[in-house]
């Protein structure tokens, strides 16, 4: 595909960023907020699609940050936070720059999809090509417009479809930009990992932006804890770095989680939950009853360790192999630590809160 501002849009280093800050051919100025179109490829029947771009620069130079939402179509928590954070609480730059795009993946969103139209996973396509796949060639247009022109960069995903994740940060606790951003950000739970290869975030960390994401929550729903806990994060991050006035949230406790491990059924059948997202779970404590169809108990399935439950299905019913519990491991220590801390975090805590309202589809027993 021809591009037309390539010379400006590779010349990101440094020195170019003091001067200038170019996304989509359009020059944003210092103190200027702008809404721009990043025009990327077209649908079959050759009408353009453009990504908005929201663009934020005080008048100040200073971090650069990006937020991302939707890189899969159907997550789409980002979209909401996106909105909270530019409608209800509208950060007043400081230094800097804050750019956002609300839905990176336009066609799956259309199409109610994790995936792009040539069934390609964007984020796992990262950092792209200008001459690969479609979604390549988008991986490809967002790394050079938006990432590789920042410093730092935070990424929105939910759980895998028919699955809900307790909101928690994953980065690479290994690089000192990312451990700094995830620690920022407040989550309670980081997950330490790189990330899978061409996943947006272990491209960008690769490529020298530190870039963490928040993964909360369910697929096709904009749930309002996870966006109260996402504004949040993104208020401490700018805060952190200096970008905008006011001091950081810090949770009750933050977790470095190093270890999970996916709970799955031997057998088919109904499933009786007996914990819920963020829940303090003891080694071989009952996490579900498996019922036959007629309600009698075949098995019980119990956790494989003291941990915290991270993530869980919302399906009622599950496949011999399914996935059922997703449980970030503890030691014993942190674990006893961890339930002290708990206990005394107020309910009115984002945290506490969202325990409830990611439970609310199932039946604890
Ligand atoms: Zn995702």
């Amino acid at each position: 595909m021809p591009r037309k501002h390539s010379e400006r849009r590779t010349a990101a280093t440094p020195r170019q960023r003091s001067r200038g800050l170019v996304i989509a051919g359009e020059r944003i100025r210092p103190g200027e907020t702008r809404e721009l179109h990043l025009r990327f490829g077209a649908t079959y029947l050759g009408s353009p699609v453009s990504i908005p771009v929201y663009v934020m620069r005080a008048r100040k130079d200073g971090p650069r940050v990006f937020i991302m939402g939707v890189i899969h179509g159907d997550e789409l928590n980002g979209i909401g936070i996106v909105r909270e954070l530019l409608y209800d609480k509208p950060p007043k730059l400081l230094k800097g720059a804050l750019i956002i795009i609300p839905v990176a993946n336009i066609q799956g969103l259309e199409r109610h999809s994790r995936y792009m139209p040539d069934r390609r996973d964007l984020n796992r396509s990262f950092p792209g090509s200008p001459n690969g796949s479609l979604t390549r060639r988008l991986a490809h247009e967002i790394f050079t417009e938006v990432v590789a022109q920042c410093d730092y960069g935070i990424d929105f995903h939910s759980a895998a479809v028919r699955r809900t994740n307790y909101p928690n940060v994953r980065a690479s606790m290994r690089d000192p930009g990312a451990k700094r951003l995830a620690k920022a950000f407040g989550c309670e739970l980081i997950v330490s990992s790189r990330g899978p290869r061409g996943s947006l975030r272990r491209a960008a960390v690769e490529a020298g932006v530190p870039t963490i994401i928040l993964e909360a929550g369910e697929v096709w729903k904009i749930e309002p804890g996870v966006v109260e806990i996402g504004v949040r994060g993104c208020l401490n991050v700018l805060q952190s770095l200096g970008m905008i006035a006011g001091d950081p949230e810090p949770p009750s406790f933050q977790l470095s989680i190093s270890k999970t491990i996916w709970v799955r059924s031997e057998l088919g059948g109904l499933l009786g939950f007996h914990a819920r997202p963020g829940q303090l779970v003891h080694k071989n404590q009952g996490l579900a009853t498996i019922y036959n169809i007629f309600g009698r108990e075949q098995t019980s399935l119990i956790s494989p360790a003291d941990g915290i439950v991270l993530g869980m299905t919302t399906m009622p019913m599950v496949n011999p192999g399914g996935i059922v519990y997703h449980i970030a491991a503890l030691s014993q220590r942190t674990f006893e630590e961890t339930q002290r801390k708990m206990a005394a975090r107020s309910d009115s805590s984002p945290y506490a809160r969202i325990q409830d309202d990611l439970a609310t589809n199932i039946t604890l027993r």
